[in-house]
C-alpha cells in the first residue's frame, strides 16, 4: 500500500493532476479492514488536505459510522479517482479508467476487504455497472470481481435532500450485520 501510495501522490496519468494541489490516495486501517469505503473523488478540502472525507461531508460520514458502530480508524476510505476534479465537477469516463485500473482495482487487491461499501452513484457504477441509486442503496450486490458490495447514498447528497440521511444511517447500519459481528459483539456484552 505505502508504494502505491507514493505512485498516487507522484501520478501524472491523466489531466486531474494538473490542477490537484494534493492527490488523496485513501486513509484508515491498511492492514485487515473488514470494510472499504469509496466515495467519487476529492473535494476542495480533501485536495487541500491530502485526505478522504475531511470536509462537511467527512464530518457527517464520522457520525453516521459512529453511530453504525464503526471507527474510521478500522475501515479503510478512499474514492474511484485520487484527484479533484476541476469545480468539483464529475470525474470523466477515461479518468476513471486510468485511475481505476492502475490505483482502486490494485488497492482492493492489497486490502481484500470482506464488504465494499460504494458512497454515491459514481462508485455504484464503477463496482457494479447499476446507475440508478433509488431501487440499489441498501442492498448486497458483487462486484465484477465477485467482491460483496453494499451500495448506499453520498454524504454530500444528505446537505441537499435531509430526508436521505435515514436511508444512509440505516443503510451503515446493516454493515456489522453483513461482516456477521452482531453475534460476536452479543457473545462479548453477555446478551
Ligand atoms: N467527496 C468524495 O467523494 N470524496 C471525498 O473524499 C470527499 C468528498
Amino acid at each position: 500500500m505505502k508504494q502505491l501510495d507514493e505512485k498516487i501522490i507522484s501520478c501524472t496519468l491523466c489531466r486531474l493532476s494538473e490542477n490537484r494541489k494534493n492527490a488523496v490516495p485513501g486513509s484508515g486501517n491498511i492492514t485487515d479492514p473488514l470494510i472499504v469505503f469509496i466515495g467519487e473523488g476529492p473535494g476542495r478540502n480533501e485536495d487541500l488536505k491530502g485526505k478522504p472525507f475531511v470536509g462537511s461531508g467527512g464530518k457527517l460520514l464520522d457520525e453516521l459510522l459512529d453511530n453504525a458502530g464503526l471507527k474510521r480508524d478500522d475501515v479503510y476510505i478512499t474514492n474511484v479517482v485520487k484527484c479533484r476534479p476541476p469545480k468539483n465537477r464529475k470525474p470523466k469516463r477515461d479518468e476513471i479508467e486510468v485511475c481505476t485500473s492502475n490505483y482502486l482495482d490494485r488497492q482492493i487487491e492489497a486490502l481484500k476487504p470482506q464488504l465494499i461499501c460504494t458512497l454515491g452513484a459514481t462508485a455504484l457504477e464503477f463496482f457494479t455497472g447499476k446507475k440508478e441509486m433509488g431501487p440499489n442503496h441498501g442492498s448486497l450486490l458483487k462486484s465484477s470481481a465477485g467482491i460483496p458490495i453494499l451500495a448506499t447514498f453520498h454524504p454530500a447528497a444528505v446537505f441537499r435532500n435531509r430526508s436521505l440521511k435515514s436511508l444512509l444511517q440505516g443503510d451503515l447500519k446493516k454493515i456489522p450485520k453483513i461482516l456477521g459481528q452482531d453475534h460476536k459483539r452479543n457473545r462479548k456484552s453477555g446478551l
